[in-house]
């Protein structure tokens, strides 16, 4: 089988990064994790996989050139996993300086220390070498009620994060049309599930609900999102670095467009229905507007046809199947998300993407 063999993930740490680490590992391969582990790595979401042998971790900033040659020259990997970013656009609306640092210098050094370790290579392992950048369908700014982000959309990006990001891609593109590094390129929407960071709408919602807290929901709640379940984007960022095209990129999403208020009434639903609790009532109740982010963007939905018809890609949840799981996940994992949630109670109106 042709699936990378040694891959040196960055981000590991992170909600996306550890299910594509935990997804690699099960799956046979060897990987480093590159991790800076910011506000938002945690190892514990790597804990499944923290004694395998096939698992390294290294503590280390991808904007230090030195941290990430010695990583690659030690480790040797086929395949390069780029998904280390700032991430949280309420935080990149009120500090963008570390997204301009680690979005676009960071990925700019991985790119050069990509290269440099590339052309050390033999003819067979520069042909099989993979640089897989790791981006949203964010950069496409955003859409009426009509249509679909594809491939060929034109970058519109909005928000400081999302700008960080689109400048991260068009290096990436650069690197592979300037210097013919083989690069990979996938833009998703938006994520949730398990080990998803507590501040985050999903996971707030889940557990401020659990509680019979506030449940806060930005401006009308009228905002769309397409939501893709977090394992099924990792197995698809797998099969795109293992048999995507050098220099193409691949929109991933699920089809699963909703309405954030429906979203949040969605969880109520299910929490009524699993955790009834009278003292708490009917959890819709609990929903409550708040000030619109500033330049919040209406609408994101993504097109993939074009990994599922070229590289045969497919989710196995539905939003209904994936929603249910992730709540029975945070149910069941309190040890993982109370440490974090109690570090940043003060920031628990803060609502993201
Ligand atoms: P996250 O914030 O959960 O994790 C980011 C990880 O990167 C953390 O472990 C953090 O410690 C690490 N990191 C940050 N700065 C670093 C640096 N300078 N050096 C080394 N490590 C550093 O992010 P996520 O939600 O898992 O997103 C991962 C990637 O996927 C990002 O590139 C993001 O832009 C992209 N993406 C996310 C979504 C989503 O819905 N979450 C959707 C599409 C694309």
């Amino acid at each position: 089988d042709n699936m990378a063999k040694r891959v040196l993930v960055t981000g590991g740490a992170g909600f996306i990064g550890s299910a594509v680490v935990r997804h690699l590992v099960a799956t046979g391969a060897t990987v480093l994790n590159f991790d800076k582990l910011t506000y938002a790595g945690n190892l514990a979401s790597v804990g499944p996989v923290a004694d395998h042998p096939n698992y390294q971790f290294v503590q280390a900033d991808i904007c230090d050139a030195e941290a990430v040659r010695g990583a690659l020259e030690g480790f040797k990997p086929d395949t390069v996993m780029h998904l280390a970013a700032e991430s949280h656009v309420d935080r990149s609306i009120d500090g963008p300086g570390a997204f301009i640092t680690t979005n676009i210098n960071g990925t700019y050094v991985m790119l050069q220390e990509a290269l440099r370790y590339w052309r050390t290579l033999g003819s067979a392992a520069q042909e099989g070498f993979r640089f897989h950048h790791i981006s949203t369908d964010e950069v496409f700014g955003s859409l009426g009620a009509e249509g679909l982000f594809r491939e060929d959309t034109p970058y519109q990006p909005n928000s400081p994060y999302s700008a960080s990001k689109a400048a991260s891609d068009h290096l990436v593109r650069a690197w592979h049309h300037t210097y013919g590094l083989p690069t990979v390129m996938s833009n998703c929407s938006n994520n949730y599930g398990p080990y998803h960071f507590p501040e985050k709408l999903i996971p707030l919602t889940i557990l401020n609900a659990l509680d019979g807290l506030k449940l806060p929901v930005y401006g009308t709640g009228e905002n769309i999102r397409d939501w893709l379940y977090v394992e099924d984007h990792a197995e698809a960022l797998a099969l795109i670095a293992a048999t995507g095209t050098p220099g193409e990129s691949y929109n991933v999403g699920g089809l699963n467009e909703r309405r954030n208020i429906d979203v949040v009434r969605t969880i109520c639903a299910i929490l009524d229905e699993i955790r009834p609790d009278a003292k708490i009532g009917p959890r819709e109740n609990l929903i409550t507007f708040v000030t619109d982010r500033p330049g919040h963007d209406a609408r994101y939905a993504i097109d993939a046809t074009k990994l599922t018809t070229e590289l045969g890609w497919k989710a196995r949840e539905t939003f209904e199947t994936g929603l249910r799981k992730t709540v029975h996940w945070y149910l069941d994992n309190r040890a993982w998300w109370e440490p974090l949630r109690n570090r940043y109670a003060g920031q628990r109106l803060g609502l993201a993407s």
